[in-house]
């Protein structure tokens, strides 16, 4: 089964700038109403995509214990959910979409952070990014959007 997640969050002062599950120093942060990382976000989507269960906000509404939660306890949820109905990951591929700041030197980290929880190998895992070459909200630094698309097969009870 294959499924596709997309998030875009506002950048702003005063936030912090979680991507993958590490902190990254940026003028700017990612606004949300968990820590806002909107790889993990993405993911999550691709994978509760795959097993057509629904979506993040439906899955983990707004609440008081969801709010300003690390968003890898909840991909840490998603793979249980995985593991629960007999689904193995095979691989999930993701585009972050942002202007500033360049991530490729965090990229390795973010990798190690992601495939821990899920307990797949760095191979079964690509993180890439792209600017929008200055256009659109992204290009200004309003914000900041991340695509993922997972495949995962069926193993049987
Ligand atoms: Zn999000």
């Amino acid at each position: 089964k294959i499924g596709h997640g997309f998030d875009a969050h506002q950048l702003a002062l005063n936030e912090s700038f979680i991507l993958g599950g590490i902190s990254i120093d940026f003028e700017k942060g990612i606004k949300g109403h968990s820590d806002g990382d909107v790889l993990v976000h993405s993911i999550i989507d691709s994978l509760l995509g795959a097993i057509n269960e629904g979506d993040i906000g439906s899955l983990f509404p707004p609440s008081k214990k969801n709010q300003n939660i690390s968003s890898l306890k909840l991909l840490e949820q998603v793979g249980e959910l995985l593991s629960q109905k007999y689904f193995d990951i095979i691989n999930i591929d993701t585009t972050i979409i942002l202007q500033e700041p360049k991530i490729v030197n965090y990229r390795n980290q973010i990798k190690k952070n992601i495939c821990s929880i899920l307990n797949i190998n760095q191979s079964q895992l690509s993180i890439k990014a792209t600017t929008t070459d200055g256009l659109g909200f992204i290009g200004l630094g309003e914000g900041i959007a991340s695509h993922a698309i997972s495949l995962i097969k069926y193993h049987g009870s």
